[in-house]
C-alpha cells in the first residue's frame, strides 16, 4: 500500500476528515439513542469531544488520558464542570486505525454509541467521509525505556520496539473464554485487519446486577458477545476464535490513543483492563526519560524493520 516516496518527503502529514459525517446508535450503559457527528479540525487541534446538549466550555472534553475518570467498564472522560462522556475507547481505537490526528466528536448524550461493540463501524464511518492530509507533521510518542504497572495479578508494560505491537494474555475461569494469548503488530493497517472487528463481551449472569447499577442497559446480542457458562449466546458465534483477547487489545489501542498521539513501542499485558491502561500512561508521562516526541516517517510502521539497510545508512 505504501507508494514510492522521494528522499525529501520523510515525514507523514497529520490527517483529519474530508467533511462532516454523522451516525446514530445506542448508548451501551444508558440504553438511550445517541446522535454522533464527526467534524474536521485544524492541524495540531487533536481529538476533542463536544456535548451538543451542554453549551460553552462546560461541554468540551479533550481526548486525554488525564481526563479519564471512571474505568469500571469503559473509559469515561470528565471535565472540571462535571460533564462526562463514556465508552470512548472503541471510537478512539478506530481513530488510531484511521490515522486521524484532528477531529471534533459531537454528541447529544453522555456516551459514544456502542454500534456493534467493536471499532469496525467507526472505521467504516471515517472511510465513508474520507480523510485529508494537513500541513503539519504527524507526531508520535516513542518509548525509550521500559515502563510497567502492576496491580495484583494484572501486569502491563511498554518497552522500546519498532512500530507498535502488543502481546496480550487473558485467563478466565469461564470455559468459553479460558486462556487466550496473542502477539500482534498494531500498525494502523494491522490493527484494521486483525483487531478492529473484535467485539466487547459480557457474561449473562452479570447482566442483571450491571443494569441495577445503571450500566449495560443498552447491551444486547447486537453489540456484545454474551457468554453463558460454556456457551456463546450470539447466533452467529464469534468473529475470531480468540475474539475476547483481540477485543482486549482493541481496548488497549483505544486507551493508549488518549496519550495524544500514536505510541511507538511494544506493549505486554496480562489480565489488564481500562484502569491499568490508564495507570500505565500516567506512569509513562511521570517518567520523562522513558519517552520522547518523534515525527512519524513513511518507514515507521514498515515491518519487519530493515536492520541491515539501517546499518549501511
Ligand atoms: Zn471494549
Amino acid at each position: 500500500m505504501l507508494g514510492k516516496r522521494t528522499q525529501k518527503s520523510r515525514t507523514v502529514a497529520q490527517r483529519t476528515l474530508k467533511g462532516p459525517i454523522a451516525c446514530t446508535g445506542t448508548g451501551l450503559h444508558s440504553g438511550r439513542k445517541v446522535a454522533m457527528q464527526l467534524l474536521p479540525a485544524a492541524p495540531n487541534h487533536g481529538i476533542v469531544f463536544r456535548r451538543r446538549d451542554i453549551p460553552g466550555d462546560a461541554g468540551v472534553l479533550k481526548a486525554d488520558f488525564r481526563a479519564v475518570r471512571d474505568t469500571r467498564l469503559c473509559s469515561m472522560l470528565a471535565n472540571d464542570a462535571g460533564t462526562k462522556i463514556g465508552t470512548i475507547e472503541h471510537l478512539m481505537a478506530a481513530l488510531y486505525g484511521a490515522e486521524i490526528d484532528n477531529l471534533i466528536v459531537e454528541l447529544d448524550a453522555d456516551e459514544v454509541p456502542v454500534m456493534d461493540g467493536s471499532a469496525a463501524p467507526f472505521l467504516f464511518l471515517v472511510d465513508c467521509a474520507g480523510t485529508i492530509e494537513q500541513a503539519a507533521p504527524r507526531r508520535a510518542i516513542e518509548i525509550l525505556a521500559p515502563i510497567a504497572y502492576s496491580e495484583g495479578d494484572a501486569h502491563i508494560e511498554l518497552a522500546p520496539g519498532a512500530g507498535f505491537s502488543a502481546e496480550f494474555e487473558i485467563d478466565f475461569a469461564n470455559e468459553a473464554i479460558g486462556r487466550q494469548a496473542i502477539h500482534v503488530a498494531l500498525e494502523p493497517a494491522g490493527f484494521r485487519q486483525d483487531i478492529a472487528r473484535a467485539r466487547t463481551f459480557g457474561f449473562e449472569h452479570e447482566v442483571a446486577s450491571l443494569r441495577a447499577m445503571g450500566l449495560a442497559r443498552g447491551g444486547s446480542l447486537d453489540n456484545a458477545v454474551v457468554v453463558s457458562g460454556e456457551r456463546i449466546l450470539n447466533e452467529d458465534g464469534l468473529r475470531f476464535d480468540d475474539e475476547f483477547v483481540r477485543h482486549k487489545v482493541l481496548d488497549l489501542v483505544g486507551d493508549f490513543y488518549l496519550a495524544g498521539a500514536p505510541i511507538l513501542g511494544h506493549a505486554r499485558a496480562r489480565r489488564t483492563g481500562h484502569r491499568h491502561n490508564n495507570a500505565l500512561l500516567h506512569a509513562l508521562f511521570a517518567a520523562p526519560a522513558a519517552w520522547r516526541w518523534t515525527e512519524i516517517s513513511p518507514d515507521t510502521y514498515a515491518r519487519p524493520p530493515a536492520r541491515a539497510s539501517l546499518a549501511s545508512d
